[in-house]
Order: structure tokens, then sequence, then C-alpha cells
């Protein structure tokens, strides 16, 4: 078969739009489920990763993707890391399981990171066999209702909302019905991690452990790359120079 320049040049463009996304939907008669783990992961701790594992688990995930956000829509206000730096820790922590993958989706985009326009373009790369779960913590769950393009957001994907130590799942589920909007949420109730990115940025610049917290080639990467304020000695813990 011989393809014409308009269609190679289709493909083209096709596989650049899909970039590091992995290949999903080409069978047809099943249905094939894609997690996407968001956020601004400065730095990816085991509080996301345990989300994301109880998600795949629960709801049958065939993989999950975990994308940084490039310029996050509301943390403009605030010092947010490198999007080299944030993908770099995304991708190591990772990296030993076989069913997660980190992508470069919305680091490589310009401008600010809106959720809505990334469901919609991944609604465009992927076939209808393809559903898309766009998984969050209760706390963002809550606020999703007023994110840009809140109906349009509902219309591309289904949400899975887990619990956070911290955050009442009732105020997610209450703002939600309120919103009168058609979103679809499978609430999970994952094992309490009571972490957070700042909890584990505020450690680092007390020179405290993140031993358990994080996967420790996060730890080593933080400190090699001076990130959150780390001495490259270190090494997640006071080390040598803690000692008297
Ligand atoms: P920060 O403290 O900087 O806000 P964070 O820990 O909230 O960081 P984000 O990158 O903002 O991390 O979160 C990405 C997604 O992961 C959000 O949907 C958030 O609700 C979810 N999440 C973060 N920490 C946990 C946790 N400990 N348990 C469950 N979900 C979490
Ligand atoms: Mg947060």
């Amino acid at each position: 078969m011989e393809l014409s320049l308009d269609e190679i040049e289709q493909v083209a463009a096709d596989v650049v739009e899909r970039g590091d996304l992995p290949t999903l939907g080409q069978e047809p008669s099943r249905t094939y489920r894609l997690g996407i783990m968001g956020g601004t992961f400065d730095p990816i701790h085991n509080g996301h990763l345990v989300a994301a594992e109880q998600a795949f688990d629960d709801l049958g995930l065939d993989t999950v993707v975990f994308m940084p956000a490039g310029r996050p829509a509301f943390k403009q206000d605030k010092q947010v890391s490198a999007g080299e730096d944030r993908y770099a820790m995304t991708l190591l922590a990772t990296s030993d399981n076989p069913h997660f993958l980190a992508s470069r989706f919305e680091v490589d985009r310009p401008g600010i990171t809106y959720t809505a326009d990334t469901l919609e373009r991944l609604r465009a790369i992927y076939p209808e066999n393809v559903e898309l779960y766009f998984i969050t913590g209760a706390d963002a769950i809550a606020d999703i209702v007023s994110w840009r393009e809140a109906g349009r957001m509902a219309s591309l994907a289904r949400f899975v909302g887990a619990t956070r130590p911290g955050y009442d799942l009732a105020r997610a589920k209450s703002a939600i019905a309120k919103s009168g909007l058609p979103f679809d949420v499978t609430y999970l109730e994952v094992p309490a991690l009571a972490i957070s990115s700042s909890y584990l940025r505020e450690r680092v610049r007390r020179g405290q452990s993140l031993r358990y917290l994080t996967p420790d080639a996060v730890t080593g990467y933080i400190h090699k790359h001076k990130l959150y304020g780390a001495s490259q000695l270190g090494y997640g813990s006071k080390g040598a120079e803690g000692r008297e």
C-alpha cells in the first residue's frame, strides 16, 4: 500500500504528538485503561507512588503515566523547580515499576499547564477503546470543579480520588455533587501516607533524612543537584556535616 505525502505527514505528526506516551488500543475488541497521575512532583514522594499503585490495582489499569506539570496553573505565585529536574526525579522514582511510566508530555509544552488541554490532547491521541483515568488526591478532587473548563474535563476522562491524610473525602464528594457537572469519580482508600512535597522540601532544608519518604534515587538526585537548599554531602541525612 502506498501512502500519499499527506498521509505520511499525518503519521509523522501523530508520532511527534504521542512522544514518549505508551502505545495502547491496538486490539479493537478490548478496552484499555490508561491512568494519568498528574502533579507538580516537586519532588515526587511515596504518597504519589502508593496512590498510583492502588489505582492501578483497584481499577485494573493497563499502565500509569506520571506527568509532571510544565508550569502548573495553580502554582504560579510559588517557586517551582525546573521541569527538567522534576521530570528526572519522576523518572528515577518510577523506573523500577514495570507498569509505571514517566512522561515529558507536559514539561515539554510551553506556557501554563491546564489539565483540560492535556486531557483533550490525550483523547485525540488514543482511540475510543482507551479510557482515560485521571488520578488525584482528595485535596485536588475537591478543587477540580473550579479548574479551567471543568465541564470539558468531565466529558474527557474518568477521575480517581485517592484518600489523603488531612483531606476530607466527604468535602470532595460534596464539591463534585454541588457542581452539577457529570464527573465520573471513583474514590479509593489508599494506605494513609501523611507525606507532601512541601514536607520533603522542608526536611531537606533542615538537613533531615528523606529515607522511606521517597525512593533513595530521588534523595540522591536532590543532593547531587542541590535542590531545596540541599548540600551535596548531606545525602538525605545530616551525615558528616551534622556531627559535632
Ligand atoms: P505540595 O506539598 O508541593 O503541594 P504535594 O505533595 O501535594 O506537593 P503534588 O505534586 O501537588 O504533591 O500532588 C500531585 C497529586 O498527588 C495531587 O493530586 C495530590 O492530591 C496527590 N497526592 C500528593 N500527596 C499525596 C498523598 N500523600 N496521598 C495521596 N495523594 C497524594
Ligand atoms: Mg499539593
